[in-house]
């Protein structure tokens, strides 16, 4: 008997088989997704790669940018506490 193209390729693998592996694939990339996603949430430049300086610059001041968080004198973008007289290259006006 003649076995069809389909049957050469699964030879005695199910399709149940296939449809477990094919769910464990979807599962792994998902939570490789949120894994991503988290990592890039918490990723913060460092201070001296910022040029970041504890004096304002050209009258721009953490203080007066959008990504100070004055609360908890931090930055958004900037790894580690910054004062509000502090500035870096990423400054952004407060809109
Ligand atoms: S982006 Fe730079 S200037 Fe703005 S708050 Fe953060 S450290 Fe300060």
């Amino acid at each position: 008997m003649t076995k069809t193209t389909r049957e050469v390729c699964l030879g005695n693998v199910s399709r149940r088989d296939l449809f477990k592996v094919a769910a464990g694939a979807v599962g792994v990339a998902a939570i490789a997704g949120l894994a991503g996603s988290e990592a890039l949430a918490d990723n913060k430049m460092a201070k001296g790669a910022a040029q970041y300086q504890a004096s304002p610059h050209n009258g721009q001041s953490c203080g007066k940018c959008a990504n100070y968080i004055a609360a908890s004198s931090t930055c958004k973008v900037v790894d580690g506490p910054v004062s509000a007289n502090g500035w870096c290259s990423l400054y952004a006006q407060k809109g």
